[in-house]
């Protein structure tokens, strides 16, 4: 029995179902002679009775669809889903990943303020805050995470805002070390954002560990099948936002009525913030259909998660003893010192389906692997069903310098793999195959 099948079943009681269990069956519950699946409300517009309900909704003291802009019955069937599997008390979903990022972050920084990052976060993540944000008046500082707490310290500042890291970074491998950064965040009272995206909340729930804010690229694992782009924000409800550092959330918003956030949703603040003023302002919202797409996605999430996690670790295990492999990082082979943090932080022994690897020969063997792959392909993508490979230097990574790709754990010589949820021996074999004659 696997350790997530016996802490689900120890804590299962009616009120708290098991992951799988949610996976399935909520956001949505259809009364008798309803549809059984979660409709496609492919609406932009919503019908009223009168002004005065139009009135009520508009200065929130109705809840309702307005627009799907700000929300829809089907998408908002997604968000409650992803709530209910992170723990938290309210999401919103987006057009992308990037978008939840971005999201995440502006509805806590304005120009002037300052966020606390780790490096290795995935390369998008990397450029919006190193470049784009700095043009908003943002400033980031990147830090190594596996710096002594005492290093990372110092990169706060009277106006830090936002400490953000990723729970398994993209593409090092790097398992967050919970411990250190709730620690951190509880020191300089700022709130902990941590990109979910690679563990999904079938095998870590940051929430627990001490997140306050979670964002995920739903377009990866939580779609799974490489159909739809998707973002999600998640509000653990578990910030006091009311300490003097965030009066946008305390105070009256002039945009909206003069509502003060905290006052109107309490604990579930920060994300009624993040729908009013920033899918209103930003409209980057995610599409009916897309979110029917990624709800169906999330019904064998857990599933899934356990078989990318046991293929993966097979691979890794052959690619190790490789004569044309220089190193594997997979935070769940034997000696890979994020092994501990495994069992210490994720709800399984699973380390999720993402391995890199260093192949010898450097880059231009890496192309010669790439090409004679027949059951992999060269895909710039991870978490879908199928295996996928990709050279992060030249692609995703690109746009930094050496110094920084090496800050970000990338080296000439990594491929990234994705792998997926074909037959474990067929994926070895084409690896096999692939990599005689590289050098
Ligand atoms: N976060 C992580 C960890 C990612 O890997 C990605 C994309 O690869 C993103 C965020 C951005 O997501 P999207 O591509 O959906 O915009």
């Amino acid at each position: 029995m696997s350790k997530t099948t016996r802490k689900q079943s120890k804590s299962k009681t009616p009120a708290s179902p098991g992951k799988g269990t949610i996976c399935i069956q909520a956001g949505y519950s259809p009364k008798v002679g309803e549809p059984r699946i979660l409709p496609i409300f492919q609406s932009t517009t919503y019908k009223y009775e009168d002004l005065d309900q139009v009135e009520r909704l508009f200065a929130l003291k109705e809840t309702g669809y307005k627009y799907t802009r700000t929300g829809n019955p089907t998408v908002a069937a997604f968000e409650q889903k992803v709530t209910q599997l992170e723990g938290g008390v309210g999401a919103v979903a987006l057009a992308s990943g990037q978008a939840a990022t971005l999201l995440a972050i502006a509805n806590l920084c304005r120009a002037g303020d300052h966020i606390v990052s780790a490096a290795t976060i995935y390369g998008g993540s990397y450029t919006l805050f190193n470049n784009t944000l700095k043009k908003y008046g943002i400033e980031v500082t990147f830090i190594d995470p596996e710096a002594p707490e005492k290093e990372i310290q110092k990169a706060f500042q009277p106006n830090t805002k936002v400490l953000f890291a990723e729970t398994l970074g993209n593409p090092a491998l790097g398992i967050l070390d919970f411990d250190k950064f709730a620690r951190l965040a509880r020191t300089n009272d700022v709130p902990l954002i941590v990109d979910n995206t690679l563990a999904t909340p079938c095998l870590c729930s940051p929430f627990q560990l001490g997140a306050n804010i979670i964002v995920h690229s739903a377009t990866k694992y939580i779609d799974g099948h490489a159909t739809s782009l998707g973002g999600v924000v998640i509000d653990g409800g578990n910030y006091n936002w009311e300490n003097g550092k965030f009066p946008e959330l305390t105070e009256p918003d002039p945009t909206y009525n003069g509502v003060r956030y905290v006052e109107s949703f309490k604990n579930a603040a920060y994300i009624a913030k993040a729908r009013t003023q920033y899918l209103r302002d930003f409209g980057a919202c995610l599409s009916p259909f897309n979110a029917f797409l990624l709800n169906l996605g999330l019904e064998t999430l857990h599933l899934r998660m356990e078989r990318h996690s046991r293929n993966a670790l097979a691979l890794a295990q052959y690619l190790q003893h490789h004569p044309k492999v220089n190193w594997v990082i997979y935070p769940g082979l034997e000696g890979n010192p994020n092994r501990a943090r495994i069992r210490k932080y994720f709800l399984s022994n699973s380390g999720s389906g993402v391995l890199t690897f260093g192949i010898k020969g450097g880059v231009r063997a890496a192309r010669t692997f790439v090409k004679k792959l027949k059951v992999a392909a060269l895909v710039v993508h991870i978490g879908d069903a199928r295996t996928s490979v990709l050279h992060p230097g030249t692609s995703t990574h690109a746009q930094m310098t050496a110094k920084q790709q090496r800050s970000a754990g990338i080296t000439p010589d990594m491929i990234r793999v994705s792998v997926g949820i074909e037959d474990a021996a067929d994926i070895i074999a084409d690896f096999e195959q692939a990599l005689g004659g590289t050098e």
